[in-house]
């Protein structure tokens, strides 16, 4: 234990919940232990120690919530007015505010993520929690002309699909969450959230707190486990209607296969590679701590982040001094160290992959500017990696091709604007991007130019639930957020009335 860790003092409630000496599975509003009574060890990335014994479910968990949900989907739950649901989600807003500090240090210690970054989140889970409460009351049908003879009335109703399984990452559960819970509660669904083994907690804790909002038993249902066992039963659950899926491209390729026994709905958040371009007329007071951030934030552990920075030649050498200078202000440290910016990656083999791609990278020839190393000292135990950039990097790369998912940044120099268009394009990914350019002809010619899902203007990141994120190609389908995030949790009845 470090010296940091030993005099850290947490909120007396998620100090309890810690103290659990093995975190249930939550089904039908009951905490109950794993059908097999296995379980699993989860591990604070700053230290490297075993943080909590979570239950191990398995495929005979997930019958049994998949049941809970069902029940509850046909139960008084359906009866709820849109108006009651709205005030549902209003009420869970204002407990979960309560709760706040004690979900982030809960959510600290189990993916690593610096107390600094999870407060800035707040107001991010209360828009999304605001934005589900409006959609709640405005979900509507239509009522159509038609060329029946006679009289006959035609209209769309809209209703819930039935039970959801959500399926999420480790790389920042607490918010990510409620793409899935929101959109539960505003159609009337219900569902069953299988989060991933390495970090679990905020998903618990968050469920019991919604209970404890008023959310009746079985709307909303969490089963802890493997991927390959909990997470591949409840994509291939027979009476499951819905996945919501955020992970890796290849586990969304697995979760494809296991849909098809009973051709589920699908929502496919995947990974990335994103192009971030800086021209040459760029205000580089903000494109430079832009990019880095785009990159570094959450400790590169981010879907979207713009891990090719593409930096017009005659701007390079300019650039990459500033953006060197940046990088060493960064503060790596305990995630619950106040002065930290960055944390750990989440595990030993995630510390291991983006390790073993700065050697790749090195191997390719590409030049390692800062960074490159585990951290020891102090930090020695926890799965630290200094953020690190190279430059002289080519799109043919492997760092430039595949998803490293830590904090490493390749520079890559371009000459002509089409010719970043069409590197940014040369991937197999299409989640983010950016642009950086003074002239408003410029960056709207490579808004248009490259095929992903959001792209950034003279900054990286944000996302409002109002307008949605969503990606294309090998990064999945379906948005998050905006109408059309909701309609995927409602399907369309096509009604023809002769009175
Ligand atoms: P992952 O695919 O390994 O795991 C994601 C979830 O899927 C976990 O809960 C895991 O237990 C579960 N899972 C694993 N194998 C499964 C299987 N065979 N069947 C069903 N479920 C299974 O991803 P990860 O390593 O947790 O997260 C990192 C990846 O997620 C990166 O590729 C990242 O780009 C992506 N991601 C995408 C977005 C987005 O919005 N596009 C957001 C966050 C993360």
């Amino acid at each position: 234990m470090t010296t940091f860790q030993q005099s850290t003092v947490l909120c007396k409630q998620a100090q309890s919940f810690l103290d659990r000496e093995v975190q249930h599975l939550l089904i039908d509003g009951e905490n109950v232990p794993a059908a097999s009574g296995q379980t699993l060890t989860t591990v604070n990335p700053s230290t490297g120690e075993v943080l909590a014994r979570l239950a191990a479910g398995d495929e005979v968990d997930i019958d049994r919530a998949v049941h809970a949900a069902r029940k509850a989907f046909n139960g008084p739950w359906s009866t709820w007015s849109p108006y009651q649901r709205q005030a549902l989600l209003t009420r869970i807003a204002q407990v979960l505010d309560e709760h706040f500090e004690e979900l982030i240090e809960i959510e600290a210690l189990d993916m690593g993520a610096p107390l600094s970054r999870l407060r800035n989140t707040k107001p991010a889970m209360m828009k999304m929690l605001s934005f589900f409460a409006s959609q709640a009351v405005g979900i509507s049908g239509e009522t159509l002309m038609n060329g029946i003879p006679g009289k006959v009335t035609t209209m769309t109703l809209k209703a819930p699909v039935g039970v959801i399984g959500g399926i999420i990452p480790w790389n920042g559960p607490l918010n990510s969450q409620f793409w899935i819970i929101g959109a539960v509660l505003a159609s009337g669904c219900t569902a069953v959230l299988k989060p991933s083994e390495d970090a679990s907690l905020s998903v618990l804790r968050v469920a019991e707190i919604l209970h404890e909002a008023g959310m009746p038993s079985g709307v909303i249902n969490v089963v802890t486990g493997l991927g390959k066992k909990a997470g591949h039963a409840l994509a291939a659950h027979p009476d499951v209607d819905r996945i919501a899926f955020t992970g890796s491209t290849e586990t969304g390729r697995s979760i494809i296969q296991a849909s098809t026994v009973n051709i589920k709905k699908l929502q496919l958040e995947l990974g990335g590679k994103s192009a971030d371009i800086v021209c040459a007329d760029a205000d580089l007071d903000k494109a430079v701590p832009g990019a880095a951030m785009g990159v570094f934030a959450n400790s590169g552990q981010i879907c979207f982040a713009g891990t090719r920075v593409l930096v017009q030649r005659s701007i390079v050498d300019k650039f990459t001094e500033r953006l060197l200078a940046f990088t060493e202000t960064l503060r790596v440290g305990h995630s619950l160290d106040a002065t930290a910016t960055l944390g750990p990656v989440i595990s030993r083999s995630q510390l291991d992959k983006v390790l073993s791609y700065i050697d790749v990278g090195r191997d390719e020839g590409a030049e390692l500017l800062c960074g490159g190393q585990r951290i020891g000292g102090e930090l020695e135990h926890g799965y630290f990696v200094q953020p690190s950039v190279f430059g002289g990097v080519t799109n043919e790369m492997r760092i430039a091709r595949e998803e490293i998912f830590g904090p490493v940044m390749s520079i890559l120099p371009f000459d002509e604007v089409d010719e970043a268009i069409a590197v940014a394009n040369d991937s197999d990914y299409g989640l983010g991007g950016a642009v950086w350019s003074q002239s408003l002809s410029t960056a709207f010619r490579v808004v248009h130019g490259v095929h992903t899902g959001t792209m950034w203007v003279n900054c990286y990141g944000h996302i409002d639930p109002l307008v949605g994120f969503s990606g294309t190609k090998l990064s999945g389908y379906g948005s998050k957020g905006s109408a059309a995030h909701m309609d995927t949790y409602l399907y369309t009845k096509s009604v023809y009335m002769e009175l």
